[in-house]
């Protein structure tokens, strides 16, 4: 048995303790979480700063690793995709060497699981060997009819090669995904199928469903896709694609960069809980602004984080988006979005069981978070791997 110390430790769903301590075994399972007096201090080791559990990053692309600094800042979504699709393939002889490194350094960065986006297996391998826990969402898109079928088979030979209790099949996008798409997808997965949905990244998606007007349209064009089947909606995207998402299943709205408070209010009618994963770096790199957080408070929506990818983001760490989400909006409290970067995130990819909190019987890891002060957190703040 080991037990750490520090001058505040976050339980994450219990109040944090000033000098708390928490005892893990060999193995890193938490045996218990103590008031400071409750422990013979000749047994702790003590740090300056904040225990927590491993974070949870709800949101990455591990496959486009190689793509580090390629993709231009400030471009706006549309341009973005079609870089991204362009340059993806030029990089292939760095890929397996990146999507170790990232790994790694995710680890290194306190990280204990990922909800990854796949549209190959490449990544299998890697996640099947990690000190990291994976989920892999297998994106299926398809804007023409006659796709729809073979790309749903498809997405389930790829979902084949991860670990089926940490694996599902999940739409790309609104702007990616046709309603048949939605419909059939319906039928083709069980009830334990997690989605994970890019949603309202750019205002061009919105312009798109609501007048089919807008930089996607371009877009389509260079992708060859004839979109005469598509009808502007006279809605946001949020609002036109919702009602196909089977209401047992459970859903990550990612990004929301662009999610008015009338699509928030369209969520709650429905009666649907959804997760709302905000990736805060990766929506500054490429649109240049961040969601309006405060309006997510008070839906009683559980908020998640996520890096993105290398493509968009210079790393995958969760405590740098934390800091730019502190720095964006002073008046949040650590309280709070601790929770989003950690047990939020595991009952997102459902890991609640053993991840996202330093409970009794949990194997969450142990991060340090140095030069916190007490409750805040500052740029300054380092993040170290204890367990
Ligand atoms: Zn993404």
């Amino acid at each position: 048995m080991k037990y750490y110390a520090a001058d505040v430790v976050f339980p994450v769903t219990g109040p944090a303790i000033k000098k708390g301590v928490v005892a893990m075994d060999d193995d890193g399972l938490v045996k218990g979480v103590y008031n400071p007096g409750e422990i013979d201090e000749s047994l702790v080791e003590q740090f300056k700063g904040a225990l927590i559990p491993g974070f949870i990053n709800s949101h990455c692309h591990l496959e486009l690793s190689n793509l580090l600094g390629i993709v231009p800042r400030n471009i706006g979504l549309p341009s973005f995709l079609s870089s991204v699709m362009n340059e993806r393939g030029n990089h292939n002889a760095s890929l397996e060497e990146a999507m170790l490194d990232a790994d790694k350094k995710m680890y290194e960065k306190g990280i204990q699981a990922v909800g990854d986006h796949v549209n190959t297996v490449v990544s299998a391998k890697i996640k099947e060997n990690s000190l990291i826990k994976y989920h892999t969402f297998v994106e299926v898109m398809a804007m023409k009819k006659e796709d729809v079928i073979t790309n749903i088979d498809n997405a389930k030979e790829i979902e084949f090669h991860f670990d089926y209790k940490h694996s599902s099949i999940t739409p790309h996008a609104p702007y990616s995904v046709s309603k048949y798409l939605f419909k059939a997808l319906k039928k083709a997965v069980s009830e334990d199928n997690i989605f994970s949905i890019h949603n309202q990244e750019s205002d061009e998606e919105n312009k798109l469903f609501r007048y089919k007007s807008g930089e996607f349209l371009e877009f389509f064009k260079k992708m060859d896709l004839v979109m005469d089947d598509f009808r502007a909606q006279a809605r946001n995207s949020l609002q036109s694609f919702l009602p196909y998402i089977p209401s047992k299943n459970r859903l990550i709205l990612v990004h929301n960069t662009y999610t008015s408070m009338k699509d928030l209010d369209f969520v709650d009618r429905m009666g649907r809980s959804v997760y709302i994963c905000f990736c805060p770096k990766a929506n500054l790199y490429i649109e240049g602004r961040i969601p309006k957080i405060d309006n997510f408070l008070l839906g009683g929506h559980e908020i998640i984080i996520g890096t993105d990818s290398l493509a968009s983001n210079d790393t995958l760490d969760i405590l740098e988006e934390l800091k730019v989400i502190h720095q964006v909006y002073p008046e949040l409290d650590f309280n709070e979005t601790i929770k989003w970067a950690t047990i939020n995130g595991a009952k997102a990819l459902n890991f609640e069981q053993e991840l996202g909190s330093l409970e009794v019987g949990k194997k969450p890891g142990l991060v340090l978070l140095e030069g916190m002060d007490t409750f805040k957190l500052n740029p300054k703040v380092k993040v170290r791997r204890i367990r």
